[in-house]
C-alpha cells in the first residue's frame, strides 16, 4: 500500500551505537530462511540485498505474502480482483529475480490483517512444513508504526514462531504431518533497533531491479527507490560498507 511504503523511509534509519556489535559480514550461514511480510513488495524494499546475498550463498528462501495487495498501486480502473493478480504476478517476478525458491500467497484482505483471527496458526503450519532456521518479519514494535497490516504480520509470524516450535501446541498440524520445528534467528526489519547490519553493496542493483518488478506501484516507485537508496547507503556508513540492510536480531529459543 502507497502510505506504509513511504512510511518506511520517512525518518532517518537509526544510527549505529558504540555499545552494539556491528556484524555486517560475521553471521553464520543457515540453510533454510522464511520470510513473512504483510504486502508484495515488503520483502524486496526492507531485504532485498540481503535475500539476493543468501540465495547467491546457496540458501533456501521461501515468502510468505499475508495479503493480496488489492488496494496498492493508483490504477484505479482495476477493480480489487485484478490488482490483486496483477500483484501477485509481480511479486513472483521480484522473487525469481532474488532467487526466492517459493511463494506462499495467503490472500487476506489489504489492509484488515489485524482482523485475521487465525493467522498465527496458518504461519505456524508453514513454519513448520519450510523449517527454516532463520525468519524475517517485520519489527511490530516499531515505535509509531502505524501501517497495521505491518504490526500484525509482525506480530503473528513472531508467535507463529514461538507455537511452531512446541510440540504440545497446534497438534492438529502435527496430525498432518507438521511436526513442531524451532526457529533459530528471527531476523526483524523495519526496526529502529538495529543489531545486525548485512552489506548488500554487490547485490544492490538486483534489489532495485526486484522492486521494479512491482510495475503497478509507478506513480511513487522511483521516489520510494531514491528513499531506500538513501536509507541503505546510511546503513552502509554506519557499519562501512556502500549500501547496507538493518535487522534486530532475536533468538527465541535462547534467550527464553
Ligand atoms: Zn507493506
Amino acid at each position: 500500500m502507497a502510505t506504509d511504503s513511504l512510511q518506511r523511509f520517512s525518518r532517518e534509519p537509526a544510527p549505529a551505537r558504540a555499545a552494539i556489535p556491528i556484524a555486517p559480514t560475521s553471521e553464520h550461514a543457515p540453510s533454510r530462511i522464511l520470510v513473512v511480510f504483510a504486502h508484495s513488495d515488503d520483502a524486496e524494499f526492507t531485504s532485498g540485498g540481503s535475500i539476493a546475498r543468501w540465495t547467491d550463498a546457496g540458501v533456501s528462501v521461501g515468502y510468505v505474502v499475508c495479503t493480496d495487495g488489492s488496494k496498492g498501486g493508483d490504477a484505479l480502473e482495476l477493480d480489487d480482483a485484478t490488482m490483486g493478480e496483477l500483484r501477485e504476478a509481480e511479486q513472483r517476478a521480484a522473487a525469481a529475480i532474488l532467487g526466492v525458491e517459493e511463494v506462499f500467497f495467503l490472500r487476506h484482505p489489504d489492509g484488515g490483517l489485524s482482523q485475521v483471527q487465525h493467522l498465527k496458526h496458518e504461519l505456524a503450519g508453514i513454519i513448520r512444513r519450510w523449517r527454516p532456521e532463520r525468519l524475517l518479519a517485520w519489527d511490530p514494535w516499531r515505535p509509531y508504526q502505524l501501517h497495521p497490516d505491518h504490526r500484525a504480520a509482525g506480530l503473528a509470524a513472531i508467535e507463529a514462531v514461538l507455537v511452531a516450535g512446541n510440540p504440545r501446541l497446534f497438534r492438529d498440524l502435527a496430525a498432518k504431518g507438521l511436526a513442531a520445528h524451532r526457529v533459530e534467528e528471527l531476523y526483524l526489519f523495519g526496526t529502529d533497533y538495529p543489531d545486525v547490519w548485512v552489506d548488500t553493496s554487490a547485490t544492490f542493483e538486483r534489489k532495485v531491479a526486484a522492486i521494479s518488478a512491482h510495475c503497478s506501484q509507478t506513480k511513487l516507485l522511483t521516489r520510494w527507490i531514491e528513499a531506500m537508496q538513501r536509507c541503505n547507503a546510511a546503513y552502509g556508513l554506519a557499519c562501512g560498507c556502500t549500501y547496507a540492510e538493518a535487522f534486530k536480531v532475536l533468538r527465541p529459543f535462547c534467550e527464553a
